[in-house]
């Protein structure tokens, strides 16, 4: 039986649209010309409650669902809050795709990320290493909770016929991330704090850790491209890898980030803060081998992301931001 492709009048759900994969999801679908999609903020429907998910799936029964919603964060609050990382996200995709397959959706796509792999897989690291070694500890509640999340596209795909796919992001920024100190990653940190010491002055910026860990950084308006090809092309239980196949140090990433923003001042490491896992270089070979690849490199989207978070961050320096985002 031919697969349902996606079209401009199928109706679309992109669950967690206000965060930084949802709203690059919202922004990419429009730009393609599929403009038919349900949206609902945290207080609309709020994804963790298995009732108030199911009633809107019988409602409204969308076609498409992409599964951009989850509670994340950086190392500090993935290693602050195991169990809310855990209960809200085993809860959110649980309902949402199990929803998805008795309301009869056509194709689901789910985004895990590049944390399920081993602490010591090989690099760069492909999706046959998944559940080959011991997880990294300071993310292991939110990495446990994305790949239950993956095995249940594959169970409900092999049990029921459910066209779920999974795809595993490796890092990523861009406009509407978290630039919240206490909850957000590595790079809007940066951003965030290499900014403000250039405009008081400061001498020095304190960067977490040793500096040594390797990441690698993709602009999120290239995984929503990443997203739609895949919701398209891609209908078998394969995990799939996004990332640009590049990766760099933390010391040479806040080096970069001085340079966009324009601080001279030094940068000074703190190892009393953890450095998390030495490396997770994502190994994209089955995404190249369908034919995609990534637009726009780390030095431009620092750029964007900077300019963006001076018009909608920088402003209000003290606003009450969240404690822990929901992406
Ligand atoms: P991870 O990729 O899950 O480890 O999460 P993060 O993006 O939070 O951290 C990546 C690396 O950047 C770790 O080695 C952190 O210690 C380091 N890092 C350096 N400065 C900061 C900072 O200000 N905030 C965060 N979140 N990480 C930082």
């Amino acid at each position: 039986m031919p697969v349902p492709r996606m079209s401009p009048d199928s109706l679309i759900f992109v669950a967690g649209h206000r965060g930084l994969v949802g709203s690059a999801l919202v922004r990419a679908l429009h730009a393609a010309g599929f403009d038919n999609l349900i949206l609902r903020t945290r207080q609309e429907l709020d994804l963790t409650r298995q009732d108030a998910v199911e009633r809107f799936f019988t409602q409204y029964r969308p076609q498409y669902v992409f599964v951009a919603a989850a509670r994340v964060g950086g190392i500090l609050a993935n290693d602050t809050y195991p169990a809310e990382f855990l209960r809200d996200n085993l809860a959110i995709h649980t309902n949402v795709i199990d929803a998805a397959y008795r309301n009869g959706a056509h194709k689901l796509l789910y985004l895990g990320s590049s944390c399920v792999y081993p602490k010591h897989a090989p690099q760069p690291m492909s999706e046959d290493c998944l559940l080959t070694g011991p997880l990294e500890p300071t993310n292991e509640w939110y990495a446990i909770a994305k790949i239950a999340g993956l095995k249940m596209c594959q169970a409900y795909r092999r049990q029921y016929g459910f066209n779920a796919i999974a795809a595993m992001p490796t890092n990523l920024y861009g406009p509407g991330d978290n630039f919240n100190l206490a909850g957000s990653h590595v790079l809007p940190a940066l951003l965030r704090k290499v900014h403000e010491a250039k405009l008081s002055d400061a001498a020095q910026v304190e960067v977490w850790g040793t500096g040594t860990p390797k990441r690698e950084f993709l602009h999120v308006d290239d995984l929503a491209a990443a997203c739609l090809f895949l919701m398209q092309r891609h209908d078998d239980s394969s995990l799939i890898n996004i990332g640009c196949g590049r990766d760099q140090t933390i010391a040479e990433l806040a080096q970069t980030i001085a340079r966009v923003v324009g601080f001279e001042g030094a940068l000074r490491f703190d190892s009393s803060k953890p450095d998390g896992t030495p490396r997770k270089l994502l190994d994209t070979t089955r995404l190249t081998a369908l034919g995609w690849k990534p637009q726009i490199d780390l030095e431009n989207g620092l750029r964007t992301t900077y300019d963006w978070f001076l018009q909608h961050v920088a402003p209000q320096p003290g606003a009450n931001l969240p404690r822990v985002h929901y992406g």
